[in-house]
């Protein structure tokens, strides 16, 4: 088997919301966020910023991250119980942003500090996604044993594997096997 094809990073700060999203490896590779210095740590290496986490804050990232994997699951396709985009709003609702005005129009900036300050990034990442069409084609891998969110380049825009030669084809191979066992139980 050959090397997973590299796919380039989502487009502007869409790439946080990545990023975010893969600081750990499904189902059971490291978590950079597994434990409060370890998220410092992440955070700093990030986003620059330098604070303590606690295990409060520790455990409010983490729950936002596993929201956002899950609400990503519906740009492949799949049925997302709206509850998730839900939870996910009452997770970031702590981190309040404030418009930013010129005669070019408004943006949207944080308006706070600490691990809040970093979540308030991830709602203006998102919104900005949106106006620029790109959120619907930043996607967590269909594999169950993956979830990895990668960003879509292909021309249609449906793809549902991180990397359609390793995963899809693992994938593929585990469908298949399954038909077999159907088939000849
Ligand atoms: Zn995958």
């Amino acid at each position: 088997m050959s090397e997973p094809e590299p796919r380039s990073p989502a487009p502007g700060s869409l790439a946080l919301v990545q990023q975010f999203i893969n600081s750990t490896e499904m189902p059971d590779g490291a978590d950079e966020l597994l434990t409060g210095p370890l998220a410092a740590h992440w955070l700093r290496e990030t986003v620059g910023a330098d604070l303590e986490v606690s295990e409060k804050d520790r455990a409010r990232l983490v729950a936002t991250r596993e929201a956002l994997r899950d609400l990503l699951e519906a740009h492949t396709g799949e049925n997302v119980d709206p509850a998730v985009a839900v939870r996910l709003e009452k997770l970031l609702s702590s981190a309040p942003l404030r418009p930013v005005l010129s005669a070019q129009g408004a943006t949207l900036a944080v308006n706070c500090g600490g691990v809040d300050n970093f979540l308030g990034m991830i709602s203006t990442a998102i919104v900005e996604a949106t106006l620029l069409d790109t959120w619907e084609r930043l996607k967590v891998c269909r594999s169950d044993g993956c979830r990895w969110a990668f960003y879509d380049r292909s021309k249609n825009g449906r793809s549902c594997w991180c990397s359609m030669r390793v995963c899809g084809s693992r994938e593929k191979a585990r469908t298949y096997r399954a038909r077999q066992r159907a088939a000849t139980a």
